[in-house]
C-alpha cells in the first residue's frame, strides 16, 4: 500500500493492469513430493511468485526442554531468498517474516492433530525464491499440501488467498503493483470442509461493505485454489492408490 505514481490506472475499463478481471487469480500451479530428503515437500508457482515448502517430522523435538508432553510443537520458518525480489533481501529474519512465521504457525496449529504426536516436533521450511505479491498465502498454501505429503494427519487442508482494494475497486489476488500502490489488502486462509477461518490480516482501509466483498472475493479463490490443491496431491497419489 503506498502513493501512487501520476496518473497509474490499476483498474480501467474493467481490467487490471495484468488483463485480469476483478475477480481473477493469477495462474497458479502445484507438485508435491519434489524434494527426496524432507518427509513431505511442495513447489508452488503463483502468478510471479515461486514458493518451496518443505516439511520434517515428527521427530524428537530439541533440545529437550521445548518438548510439549501433550502434543507436538509446530515450527513454521517463513524465508525469503536474498534473490526473491528486485532489491536484495538481508538474510536473516526480519520483522515482518517473524510475523508472517508465528500468524502461519498458529493458522497450522487449528488443523494438525498434535495430540497424536506429543514430544515431538513438526517443522515447516517456506522458501520464498521469488516474490511478487501474495507470498505469505502462496507459503500456507504449500505448507499445507507438503504437511499432506508428509502424511500429517489435519482436519483439512488449507488454503489461502488475498483479496483487496485498487483505485476504489475491490479485487482478488493483488499483483505486485497492484500491492504496492493499492489500498488495502485482505490476506486470509480457511480449512475448506469446514469453512473455518484460521488466518486473517488486513493492510489498509476497507468500509464495511468492502471487507463483506473482499471476504467473498478471497473465500471464491480459496475455493478454486482448493481445487488445485486436491488435483496436485491426486496427480501424485493416484498411481499409489490404484498400486502401481
Ligand atoms: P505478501 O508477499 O504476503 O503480499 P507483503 O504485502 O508484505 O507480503 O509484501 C508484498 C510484496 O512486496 C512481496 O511479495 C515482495 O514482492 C515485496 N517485498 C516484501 N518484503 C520485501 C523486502 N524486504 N524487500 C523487497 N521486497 C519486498
Amino acid at each position: 500500500m503506498g502513493m501512487k505514481k501520476e496518473g497509474l490506472k490499476l483498474f480501467e475499463n474493467g481490467k487490471r493492469i495484468d488483463g485480469r478481471a476483478y475477480d481473477e487469480l493469477r495462474p497458479i500451479k502445484m507438485e508435491v513430493g519434489v524434494l527426496k530428503r524432507a518427509d513431505g515437500s511442495c513447489y508452488l508457482e503463483w502468478g510471479g511468485n515461486k514458493v518451496l515448502a518443505a516439511v520434517y517430522g515428527p521427530r524428537e523435538c530439541l533440545p529437550r526442554h521445548t518438548q510439549d508432553p501433550l502434543k507436538a510443537r509446530i515450527n513454521y520458518r517463513y524465508n525469503m531468498a536474498p534473490f526473491s525480489t528486485d532489491e536484495r533481501v538481508r538474510p536473516g529474519p526480519s520483522r515482518r517474516s517473524i510475523e508472517i512465521s508465528k500468524l502461519s504457525k498458529e493458522a497450522l496449529e487449528h488443523v494438525i492433530f498434535t495430540e497424536y504426536f506429543p514430544k515431538t516436533s513438526i517443522d515447516i521450511f517456506v522458501e520464498i525464491l521469488q516474490a511478487d505479491a501474495g507470498t505469505r498465502c502462496a507459503g500456507l498454501t504449500a505448507a499445507s499440501l507438503a504437511l499432506a505429503d508428509a502424511g500429517i494427519p489435519m482436519k483439512s487442508l488449507i488454503t489461502a488467498c488475498a483479496a483487496g482494494k485498487i483505485d476504489g475497486k475491490v479485487v482478488l489476488d493483488l499483483g505486485k503493483l497492484e500491492d504496492n500502490f493499492g489500498e488495502a489488502d485482505l490476506p486470509i486462509a480457511y480449512m475448506p470442509r469446514t469453512k473455518e477461518l484460521v488466518y486473517l490480516q488486513m493492510d489498509g482501509d476497507l468500509t464495511k461493505d468492502e471487507f463483506k466483498e473482499a471476504l467473498r472475493l478471497a473465500l471464491k479463490g480459496c475455493d478454486e485454489i482448493y481445487r488445485i490443491q486436491r488435483d496436485a496431491l491426486k496427480k501424485a497419489y493416484e498411481g499409489e492408490v490404484n498400486g502401481r
